[in-house]
């Protein structure tokens, strides 16, 4: 049964942007390089023309859509081949749902959540092997952006830390409707595939990046203080305290995460 595209109004709240490029979607599709006994959640399925795509690859997807109008139109076109949770993807508990197959995470997602739903994939990385997003170019210039440059910040750090990161391609506002004002990118984040597997206190790691880069004009020597860490152990450590955040590369953030930790 074909979806009718005109009695559903779109809500913004929703970020709702429905891709209307298939080759676009065939692309993505491709991207998963999907075998057949691969487990994969869509978030945000919409309109379902990714959903569509999918469904050439594999003969089974779960799917998380927010909005209920959108779940009958979604049922009846694709039957048992769709298991659907009417919900909030954030609310979602993906160790529940993960069951023999690690889970490939897929989405052209709310630009609103987009960090959200990363840090909900990386928190769940036990459980899932990858994502595969659609994101705001800039938010993905972010993310894979090296030390030294003015898109490096939180954001590349921590994600660059939990998995290896790439962007596949960019799309342009024209592919959707309504169009969204921003150019897009689609990225990859493989957590099977981690540059850095040192030992580290993971959360003191993440404060330590969070921290550094919220004041990430001001030295180390002051914003390591501000999180208070002692007199005794700033002098202590073997780096140098005039530095800010932007400076330090993922494996001296670990270094320092280790030198900081008290075990
Ligand atoms: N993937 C579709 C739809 C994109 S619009 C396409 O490419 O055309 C984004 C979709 O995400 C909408 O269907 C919207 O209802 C849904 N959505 C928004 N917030 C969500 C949330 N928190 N959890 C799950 N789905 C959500």
């Amino acid at each position: 049964m074909v979806i009718k595209l005109k009695t559903h109004r779109h809500k913004k709240f929703l970020g709702q942007h429905f891709l209307q490029d298939k080759n676009i979607s065939r692309k993505i599709a491709e991207s998963l390089l999907l075998t057949e006994k691969d487990f994969v959640v869509e978030i945000g399925p919409g309109k379902g023309i990714l959903t569509r795509e999918l469904l050439k690859h594999i003969p089974h997807l779960t799917a998380i859509e927010f909005d209920g109008d959108l779940i009958d139109p979604l049922k009846s076109e694709f039957g048992n081949s769709l298991t659907l949770i009417n919900d909030d993807f954030l609310n979602v508990d993906l160790n529940i749902l993960a069951k023999k197959n690690k889970i490939k995470l897929v989405g052209n997602i709310p630009y609103n959540i987009t960090s959200q739903i990363i840090f909900k994939a990386i928190d769940s990385n036990s459980v899932v092997s990858e994502l595969l997003i659609m994101i705001q170019k800039e938010v993905a210039e972010r993310i894979v952006a090296k030390p030294n440059s003015k898109a490096y910040g939180i954001l590349s750090v921590l994600i660059q830390y939990f998995g290896d990161v790439k962007i596949l391609f960019n799309v342009s506002p024209g592919c959707f409707y309504p169009k969204p004002k921003v150019t897009s990118s689609v990225i990859k984040i493989d957590f099977k595939k981690r540059n850095y597997l040192l030992s580290c206190d993971e959360l003191l790691f993440r404060k330590i990046v969070r921290g550094t880069f919220n004041m990430r004009r001001k030295t180390l020597r002051n914003t390591l203080r501000s999180l208070k860490f002692s007199e005794d152990k700033l002098s202590s450590l073997d780096l140098d305290l005039n530095r800010r955040a932007e400076s330090l590369s993922i494996k001296e953030f670990l270094d320092l995460t280790n030198q900081l930790s008290n075990k």
